[in-house]
């Protein structure tokens, strides 16, 4: 478990470093889009904005005011599994970074599940649907292997039941 431990935290660093080159090579990129993200976060926001295009939901200007979105190991962890994702929110309350728990990592799917579930509270202004049930935006998840295992209908449930999908089908009427 040690070694395990050890090769997160070499994982971690590499992320770090590998993010500080990138703003030390692009500065003037850098302070165009203002958002740093985690190369294993990445793959899934894309995700996520094409559906948000599909769906028809406006995310540019929300994305634009983020800074962040990145693996910390600065979240609590507890035996019941702790917080694995948080917004945070900057002093005019604005939401500047979308903050995961390196124990996302320990698997791939844990941390798209987790991942959209954040994204869902920040891009699609979901609150917590229930404690524990079963979908992508239950306060708890109890097992993120039978979201996963049964995504897509999820993430369709996830988008046409959002508070901010039901929006613009209230606009077009
Ligand atoms: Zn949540």
């Amino acid at each position: 478990m040690k070694r395990l431990l050890f090769l997160f935290g070499a994982f971690i660093l590499t992320f770090t470093v590998m993010s500080q080159n990138a703003e030390f090579e692009l500065p003037e990129y850098d302070k165009v889009e203002g958002l740093k993200t985690d190369g294993v976060i990445q793959p899934f926001l894309d995700d996520f904005l094409k559906l948000c295009e599909q769906y028809n939901i406006d995310y540019h200007d929300k994305l634009f005011k983020l800074k962040e979105i990145v693996l910390v190991d600065t979240l609590q962890v507890s035996p019941n599994g702790g917080t694995l994702g948080m917004l945070v929110r900057g002093k005019n309350n604005d939401v500047e970074k979308i903050i995961f728990s390196w124990m996302t990592l320990l698997d791939k799917e844990i941390l798209k599940v987790v991942a959209f579930h954040e994204f869902g509270h920040y891009f699609l202004e979901y609150k917590h649907i229930c404690d524990d049930c079963n979908k992508i935006m239950a306060k708890v998840n109890s097992s993120y292997f039978d979201i996963a295992q049964d995504w897509d209908y999820h993430v369709k449930n996830l988008f046409i039941n959002s508070p901010e999908y039901l929006k613009q089908q209230q606009k077009k009427k």
